[in-house]
């Protein structure tokens, strides 16, 4: 099993570096965000508290996720209604609920089982979840860099809105600052993994990186 693990904060450029990575080596790419999303949209659908740990852990177990270039849960496409500012806001207090990581953490590694591995993008995926991996890169770039990235994504502009950059910046500044400081796989950076600073690089060269390295 050959798994490559891509970890970071928001907006460092994980998703397009793995989907770009994934599609060069012909591997399956899993984007673990999108699982604790899914939970966080789930809790918000049925009215479940944030910090319900039990509520959500059974949330996280009954669903029917399916994480590819789609997401679907239950057979329905949420991959627009996962990336929203209400998601963005709620999501780091779902992940920091062990029993919710528990049991995406099982998911996670059961995927890599039934793929042989592939490229798998997070926050604690060369520290807790395949430690093993057979390369870590820790994807970073610049606080300015990465808010003007998360608001064109989110606009679908080409991120020049400087109040929109303004209001990601914090958000993203916010989650980070939850992520990084929970006590259950917070996100850091492993001891093993290679550092990146995509700030100012193109995906192609960051690829590059990574295939050289590998
Ligand atoms: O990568 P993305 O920004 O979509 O992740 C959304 C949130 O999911 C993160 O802010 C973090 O709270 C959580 N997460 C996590 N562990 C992972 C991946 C994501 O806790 N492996």
């Amino acid at each position: 099993m050959r798994v490559i693990a891509i970890d970071g904060p928001g907006g460092s450029g994980k998703s397009t570096v793995a989907r770009a990575l994934a599609l060069r080596l012909g591997l399956p790419r899993l984007d673990t965000g999108a699982m604790y999303r899914a939970v966080a949209l789930l809790a918000l659908r049925n009215g479940v508290e944030t910090d319900d740990e039990s509520a959500l852990a059974a949330l996280a177990h009954e669903m029917d996720l399916t994480v590819g270039e789609s997401v679907l849960l239950d057979g329905e496409d949420i991959s627009q209604a996962i990336r929203t500012p209400e998601i963005d806001a709620a999501v780091s207090f779902v992940a920091r609920q062990p029993r919710v990581r528990e049991e995406l953490v099982a998911r996670q590694r059961a995927w890599a089982h039934l793929h042989g591995g592939g490229v798998v993008e997070g926050r604690d995926i060369a520290t807790v979840v395949f430690p093993d991996a057979d390369l870590k890169v820790y994807l970073t770039a610049s606080e300015g860099e990465r808010a003007r990235r998360r608001a064109s994504e989110q606009n679908a502009g080409d991120g020049s809105d400087s109040d929109a950059i303004a209001a990601t910046r914090r958000a993203i500044a916010r989650r980070d600052e939850l992520d990084s400081s929970r006590t259950i796989s917070p996100l850091t950076r492993s001891e093993e993994a290679v550092e990146i600073d995509s700030t100012g690089l193109s995906v192609e060269a960051v690829i590059e990186m990574i295939v050289g390295l590998l």
